[in-house]
């Protein structure tokens, strides 16, 4: 062959087949009509023994995929945490896979090294974090906090006068965790990835708020010196509260700790001012892990690590190669576990650039107003009960006892109107209602809530 094959057909069918999946959200059920088993069978499991066109591989991925697709970006998905993804996000990251660069080192691959920098400054900006931390942008919020907590465990145990990545962490003073009793699951993950164990549970209140004079008293009680990291939260899952920052973060740098907030999906309530004051103190935190691909709308997998001190995120990331070509300025691939990396700042930059600062806002506003409506409406239906205050963008729901709310789940789903979760949450079942997608609209909830409607009179 003296030519490469032309890819612009494949690329169109694509372009073809995606407009048509996205043309069917508005009113295709939410959850899937096929089953995995459906899907093998449609895809066909043998390893095919020669080529076929790319043309014909991309046709039966549409055709065969399709039914087994998850309507997730539809404006009534409500299901854990979602998302949705804003059309300048979307298109940028076809953009970013054409490119095809590989974004780890600075003068390398300059368009997205800029990108990179850019994106970094708007994020500190928007949140109202300090001017001089670093991003680090990742796959997702478990990253984001693995990331952060790398870069506080090697901090305190430095601090200690322990080199942790020459020497381990065998021997080591060890590092003592505190988290609040209702943290995220990927925070416990991401302690175990560092070798550190469970964190030591901190009491919470009724909306699994961290206590923090519990936070304080158990500070106080245990402090022999060890090298200590706190880690906060940016909105429960269940609840969508927030720590008391202001307070927490005092007592923990009162002891010499390193503190982290896992927001996920709740640190951009920082970039509105409506929603700001649930945030309030933030900023004087160490490290901040964000999702991008929650409440900003970018597809996935992409995550931000926020680490005030730039230089304990590279301490923790960064390596040497010889055959790298390495940038005083420093390289985004220092920021984050992977060496190669996808251009993950265009989506980023991509989203802020086109909704811009009360954009943004705008979006978390909605989202949360999306929310309130929920529970206005879920409390006027016979026997509901909205279980949390709805502070933010999540909404937990109970109809009657456990097994009628379980009921209410399941019938919910087998409607198909709109996707929600059950859940446990304080010993009770629960429906759960998580709004994260910009393209939901005030008619979206009006048939979710027909939807819960029926399914409760039908429990
Ligand atoms: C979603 C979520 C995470 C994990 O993020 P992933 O992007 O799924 O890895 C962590 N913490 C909270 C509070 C979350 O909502």
């Amino acid at each position: 062959m003296d030519r490469p094959p032309d890819t612009s057909e494949a690329l169109a069918r694509a372009h073809e087949h995606a407009l048509s999946w996205l043309a069917t959200l508005p009113d295709r059920p939410v959850p899937p009509a096929a089953s995995v088993a459906d899907v093998i069978a449609a895809l066909g499991a043998d390893l095919p023994e020669g080529p076929t066109d790319p043309v014909e591989v991309i046709d039966l991925l549409a055709r065969a995929a399709e039914p087994g697709l998850t309507a997730m970006p539809s404006g009534r998905f409500f299901g854990f945490v979602i998302g949705g993804t804003h059309p300048a996000a979307m298109a940028a990251d076809w953009l970013t896979s054409a490119w095809d660069q590989n974004s780890g080192m600075r003068t390398v691959t300059p368009a997205a090294t800029a990108v990179d920098d850019i994106a970094e400054g708007w994020v500190l900006d928007l949140l109202g974090l300090p001017a001089g931390g670093a991003v680090g942008f990742v796959t997702g919020g478990t990253t984001a906090n693995f990331t952060c907590l790398a870069a506080g465990r090697d901090a305190v145990l430095t601090r200690a006068g322990w080199d942790v990545g020459t020497r381990g962490l065998a021997g080591s003073p060890g590092v003592r965790v505190l988290a609040g009793a209702e943290g995220h699951g990927s925070v416990d993950l991401a302690l175990r990835y560092l070798g550190l164990g469970a964190p030591e549970l901190v009491p919470v209140d009724a909306q699994g708020r961290l206590e923090a004079e519990a936070l304080r008293a158990i500070l106080e009680e245990g402090d022999d010196g060890q090298p200590t990291m706190v880690v906060l939260q940016a909105g429960n899952i269940h609840s969508g509260a927030f720590d008391p920052f202001d307070e927490a973060i005092t007592v923990a740098h009162e002891h010499g700790a390193w503190v982290h907030i896992d927001g996920a999906f709740g640190l951009f309530a920082g970039a509105s001012p409506s929603f700001r004051h649930l945030v309030n103190g933030y900023e004087a935190a160490d490290s901040w892990a964000t999702d991008a691909h929650k409440t900003l709308n970018v597809p996935y997998d992409c995550g931000l690590a926020i680490v005030r001190d730039p230089a304990a995120l590279r301490a923790a990331m960064s390596m040497h190669g010889d055959y790298l070509i390495q940038d005083a300025a420093g390289d985004p691939f220092e920021k984050v576990p992977e060496l190669s990396r996808r251009g993950r700042a265009f989506t980023v930059w991509a989203v802020l650039r086109s909704l811009g600062r009360s954009g943004v806002a705008e979006l978390v506003d909605r989202l949360a107003g999306h929310a309130r409506a929920f529970a206005e409406g879920i409390a006027g239906i016979e026997s509901a009960e909205v279980l949390n205050d709805v502070v933010f963008t999540q909404v937990c729901a109970a109809f009657g006892d456990d097994d009628r709310t379980r009921d209410v789940v399941r019938l919910m789903l087998e409607d198909g109107t709109a996707w929600t979760t059950g859940s446990v949450w304080h010993d009770r079942a629960v429906l759960r209602i998580s709004v994260s997608n910009w393209s939901t609209t005030d008619a979206d909830v009006e048939r979710t809530l027909g939807a819960l409607r029926a399914a409760v009179a039908a429990s």
